[in-house]
């Protein structure tokens, strides 16, 4: 059956796709302005309801100790999204304004394909560690490590790339025998309502296991935070609204993973291929019109060298014009909404207040009157202080400033409250590594070298987070450790 075919999204709760008690709320098409169609509209009852059903489910079910059921049941989610691979991709580019070139990667087939890892991985898992026979205070004990699901997880996600994130928390915390209620942002619900419709139909989750919340109401999203009845929060969004998330958290000592902001540097060291190097910095901070946490929207390069590397990454800005994310040639397509766009045009507009100059775009497309485009823009003419290099914009702006050497290259990268990535360019391995080392970073790119991978874990350093996602060190947030201790035989 086709997905959506009646334009109106359900909630998912309890194995039931039912409707949302606040009614239904519109998606749109961030590239025309278009109404799609409509999602379910979820109150705090609505998800007071899927909570419980997520505790049911994991406290009178056997979904947590049955391995083989839950690496099925994710396998089975995994070849219903490829079975419907072609009609998802339509609704990322039509709901997310996701570029359609983006979606044979981390828009899409990436992330589906990323749940293998999550069911192998907990197919593989050692459940139980030997610790071994020890004397602890004169008692001779048997000692055995125990890792367990830690219970009902609330995880809530942001719209900029819906698939990988919801995917990202939805596979390891099933695989690892948590029960879950997914809030997705208001701006993509139709994301995550898909997966409602295709676990329904298509896989043997049991009811409950799984709950898809869509609501028009952020306040929805903080009753995950607040309910005893859930274990842990698995959120990702902006620092602002991850403080009010760990801030509620806080009343009932709820485990609290978060993947925050970013304003990452990419450093470019007096050895590097100048052009090569800011040319790249300029292509991945215009994809997705620069809607991703990870992005290094700061381009750091040698003094001597500034006016060049403005130049050279205007040149290729130019060269990427935000446009219909259809085309399969587009890598910037809309902003997600007037707000972000109002909110990208703000920042633009401060940068020349702070006396910054544009090399290249500065606002919106005269050739897209309508849709929430802004071009890809390169500010020049200020430091590390100004505004525009502190803050994250979340849009396709690249802010250059110049360092004098090395070390004060990686002092800006790190003059920052977020520590979520970094790239380093440079001809000597020597340095480069000294640099990558230095960096208070999650993740770092040297010299063209990709971190994201279902097996690499992912996340940040002071403000940009706590904790990892992805890998096995990602599987294992969303586990307990249990050590039990047998009196051994004398
Ligand atoms: P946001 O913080 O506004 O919203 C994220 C989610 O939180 C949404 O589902 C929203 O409904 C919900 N929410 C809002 N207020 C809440 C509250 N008080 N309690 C609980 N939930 C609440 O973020 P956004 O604008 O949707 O996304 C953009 C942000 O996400 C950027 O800051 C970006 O850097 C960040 N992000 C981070 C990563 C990462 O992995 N580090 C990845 C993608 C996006």
């Amino acid at each position: 059956m086709a997905l959506l075919a009646d334009r109106e999204s359900k909630l998912l709760i309890d194995g039931k796709l039912v409707a949302g008690s606040a009614g239904v709320f519109p998606t749109i098409n961030p590239a025309t302005e278009d109404t799609l169609g409509v999602a379910a509209d979820a109150t705090t009852a609505d998800m007071g309801t899927a909570i419980e059903a997520a505790r049911r489910a994991f406290d009178d079910t056997d979904w947590s100790t049955n391995t083989e059921l839950r690496v099925r049941c994710i396998r089975q989610l995994r070849e219903a999204m490829r079975e419907h691979i072609e009609e998802l991709r339509e609704l990322t580019i039509a709901e997310v304004g996701a570029p359609r070139m983006l979606t044979s990667g981390g828009q899409l087939e990436g992330p589906v394909d990323d749940l293998s890892f999550c069911a192998d991985t907990a197919e593989n898992y050692s459940w139980k560690t030997d610790l071994g026979f020890a004397t602890p205070q004169g008692m001779p004990s048997n000692r055995t490590i125990a890792r367990e699901a830690v219970g009902v997880v609330g995880a809530i996600t942001p719209w900029n790339f819906p698939h990988q994130i919801n995917l990202a928390k939805i596979g390891p915390a099933l695989a690892a025998g948590n029960t879950l209620v997914l809030k997705p942002a208001p701006d993509t619900p139709w994301a995550a309502a898909v997966l409602g419709e295709l676990v329904t139909e298509h896989t043997d989750f049991p009811p409950g296991v799984l709950n898809i919340v869509t609501s028009s109401d952020h306040t929805v999203g903080a009753v995950l935070s607040q309910d005893p009845r859930v274990d842990m929060v698995s959120f990702t969004g902006s620092t602002a609204t991850g403080r009010a998330v760990m801030t509620d958290a806080a009343v009932t000592i709820k485990k609290v993973f978060l993947e925050l902001g970013g304003k990452s540097a990419f450093i470019v060291l007096d050895d590097a291929d100048l052009a090569a190097a800011c040319s790249m910095a300029a292509f991945t901070t215009s994809m997705h019109a620069g809607q991703g946490c990870a992005i290094t929207t700061r381009l750091v390069v040698p003094r001597a060298s500034y006016d060049d590397a403005v130049a050279a990454a205007a040149a290729t800005m130019a060269g990427l014009a935000a446009g219909d994310p259809n085309s399969k040639r587009t890598i910037c397509g809309p902003l997600i909404s007037a707000r972000q766009r109002d909110r990208v045009q703000g920042y633009l507009d401060l940068a020349l207040a702070e006396g910054g100059s544009f090399a290249c775009g500065g606002g919106r497309p005269a050739d897209q009157p309508k849709g929430f485009f802004i071009s890809p823009t390169v500010i020049a003419g200020l430091n590390n202080s100004a505004r525009v290099a502190r803050e994250e914009i979340f849009g396709p702006v690249l802010t250059v400033i110049a360092h004098d050497g090395d070390d004060d290259a990686v002092a800006i990268a790190n003059d920052s409250p977020y520590g979520l990535s970094g790239t380093v360019f440079g001809t000597d391995p020597a340095r480069t590594s000294a640099v990558a080392a230095k960096l208070r970073v999650g993740t770092v790119n040297v010299n063209g070298g990709v971190w994201y991978a279902a097996d690499a874990p992912f996340g940040g350093y002071k403000q940009s987070g706590n904790g990892r996602e992805m890998g096995v060190a990602g599987f294992e947030e969303y586990l307990e450790t249990k050590v039990i201790a047998t009196l051994a035989p004398q």
